[in-house]
């Protein structure tokens, strides 16, 4: 599932692939840019935005600055294929962008809102997004104002808003919760240490950072590496109760009844 850590590692293979290399050609298979060619285009930089990915390009002539958007949401997916590498992560019918160059090609399979916009006006487009939890710039003091600015809302839903914090989907959403004792029901105001909340987001996903496989337990085994997201009715590795799964807003929530306590 794609979650701020795998954007964050998707972002630095592009990365090592492009940066530096002047594109021989490019196929968008969208319609906002079926047109455009970044043909003789430089790339120079590869970066994530909490689950936004930003490639950005020079024109030939170097005057201009672009910045390439997309975004990944559940099924999305870059590959990086070397010269006569079969495209074979997926069908081919899934690919919306192909960026050719003499070492290596780099193919977006099922990529979502893929626009090309001036870099100075990145902001557009990842603007809105609230600190992001893998970024240079990581602000918890800002993620925590953020979300105690809805008290109102549970827990579960600001969580997944990328405006509170970037880079939190679902499969963190729901560790995180049972790792703090927290019913997904919970309101903002009744979390009793958001501070500890956030601070636990970031150390999650930083540990996952660099690697393909996310883990919340620490082990990498098959089968072992979440305490309750995909693991309805089996056993919580805590207490023995049953993982239960519901749909709470927009998405499935896993946790423990025994070990998250629904609020009173
Ligand atoms: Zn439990």
């Amino acid at each position: 599932m794609p979650e701020g850590d795998t954007v964050w590692n998707t972002a630095r293979v592009l990365a090592r692939a492009l940066t530096g290399v002047r594109l021989t050609g490019s196929d968008f298979r969208v319609p906002q840019l079926a047109t455009t060619d970044l043909t003789g285009w430089r790339v120079t930089d590869c970066a994530s935005r909490g689950k936004h990915l930003l490639i950005r390009l020079d024109e030939p002539t170097g005057a201009a600055h672009w910045t390439l958007h997309s975004h990944l949401r559940m099924d999305g997916t870059w590959r990086v294929y070397a010269p006569g590498e079969r495209w074979n992560a997926r069908p081919a019918h899934l690919i919306r962008v192909v960026l050719s160059a003499a070492t290596s090609t780099a193919v977006g399979y099922h990529l979502h809102e893929v626009a090309l916009v001036p870099t100075a006006e990145e902001h557009r487009l990842v603007g809105h997004l609230g600190p992001d939890l893998l970024g240079t710039d990581w602000d918890p003091q800002e993620a925590v104002r953020r979300l105690a600015d809805r008290p109102a809302e549970n827990i579960a839903e600001a969580l997944l808003d990328q405006r509170n914090l970037a880079g939190v989907g679902n499969l963190y959403k729901c560790e995180l919760l049972f790792l703090r004792g927290i019913n997904p029901r919970t309101r903002v105001a009744d979390v009793p240490d958001l501070a500890g909340l956030v601070t636990l987001a970031h150390d999650l996903l930083a540990a996952n950072r660099g690697r393909w496989t996310q883990s919340t337990t620490g082990s990498l085994r098959r089968g072992q590496t979440s305490y309750v997201y995909g693991r309805r009715a089996q056993p919580c590795r805590r207490c023995g109760t049953a993982i239960r799964k519901e749909e709470l807003g927009e998405r499935v929530t896993y946790w423990c009844p025994r070990c998250q306590p629904a609020p009173t």
